[in-house]
């Protein structure tokens, strides 16, 4: 197992397949005027492959896909199977809007998807309208009920977003009385391909904790499984159970073991640096996997020790969590 320099092993890789999304949730991304990569510039499937190969051989065990929308970009699925079949990769999971996610839960199911993310930011039709400016909700519940039936475990995720869903926050906390689902409240982060934040974040895990607090009074904190980036909670008598991440605040820098490789082949080995290794311009310039090898393990031993001080060595983020893959 590959441990960085600051002896956090690096196990599990998000790997973006696509910087194109058929929602346009006003925090990751501006309505108009979206720059997507001309497809040159993507990774191929194969040379995702490969990158794959490389970093399983180096102890990455657990993928996930994400994007982007991983479903906009066609022939997923082949990819899925072919990466189901990478020797050392134990857990192969998704993050997904859900939007064309349906017909293909019982491919996944399938394939050993063990779970998936699916995004839904609130249960209100008009709110999720304005919120990722498409009327998809139906769709998306409907990709829910696939995976539930799918037996796949199932995480939720919605983005507390001060003035916009913070009365989502207890209707979706809500939905773990009845169902087996993971309900995660994430901070909001400046990833919205506008470069702009709010002077001081007022939703933020601790909020969003006491929020819950003052309508669940017995809500149970569970221990925290090694390298989760939530705090686990459960309201006792509840199928399902509420994370909280605190993504803007970045409380779990110490054990993280994620790397990300974005759709055009950059990897960053934390989700604020700027990038730190072109691997496509590597694998196309023809490097061996030797060479990929050392490329992945120079970049490893000079990771940051957290969020703000990899922020600290960048220009202003003004990226959209599409293109990152998040
Ligand atoms: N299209 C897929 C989806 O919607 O789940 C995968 C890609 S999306 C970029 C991955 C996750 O990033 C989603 O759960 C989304 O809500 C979250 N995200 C996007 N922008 C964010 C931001 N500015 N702050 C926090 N989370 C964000």
């Amino acid at each position: 197992m590959i441990v960085d320099n600051h002896n956090r092993p690096i196990t599990y890789l998000r790997l973006a397949v696509t910087d194109r999304c058929n929602l346009r949730c006003f925090y990751c991304m501006p309505e108009e005027g979206i720059r997507y990569l001309p497809k040159q510039q993507l990774l191929t499937y194969e040379e995702m492959e490969r990158l794959v190969r490389v970093l399983a051989r180096l102890g990455v065990s657990k993928v996930r896909i994400t994007g982007g929308e991983p479903f906009v970009r066609s022939g997923l699925m082949a990819f899925m199977h072919r990466l189901a079949e990478v020797p050392g990769l134990t857990d192969l999971s998704m993050t997904t809007n859900g939007v064309l996610t349906a017909p293909h839960v019982t491919a996944l199911a399938a394939l050993g998807v063990k779970s998936v993310n699916l995004s839904i930011d609130t249960l209100d039709r008009e709110r999720f309208r304005q919120i990722t400016r498409r009327d998809e909700l139906p769709a998306v519940l409907h990709t829910l009920d696939a995976l539930l039936a799918a037996g796949i475990q199932t995480k939720l995720n919605a983005v507390v977003m001060d003035g916009q869903n913070t009365q989502d926050i207890i209707p979706l906390a809500e939905l773990t009385r009845q169902l087996p689902v993971d309900v995660r409240f994430i901070e909001e982060m400046p990833f919205n391909g506008e470069g702009s934040h709010y002077p001081v974040l007022h939703w933020t895990h601790r909020r969003i904790v006491d929020h819950l607090l003052n309508h669940f009074p017995d809500l149970q904190r569970l221990p925290d499984s090694p390298f989760s980036t939530a705090s686990t909670y459960q309201i006792p008598g509840h199928q399902g159970t509420i994370g909280v991440i605190a993504a803007f605040s970045r409380t779990f820098c110490g054990t993280c073991n994620r790397i990300r490789l974005t759709a055009q082949g950059t990897l960053k080995t934390c989700l604020y640096d700027n990038g730190v290794l072109d691997a496509r311009a590597l694998l196309r310039s023809g490097a061996t996997d030797d060479e990929l090898t050392a490329a992945f393990l120079q970049a490893f031993s000079h990771r940051p020790a957290n969020g703000f001080e990899a922020e600290s060595r960048r220009d202003t983020v003004t990226e959209s969590m599409s293109t990152i893959g998040g």
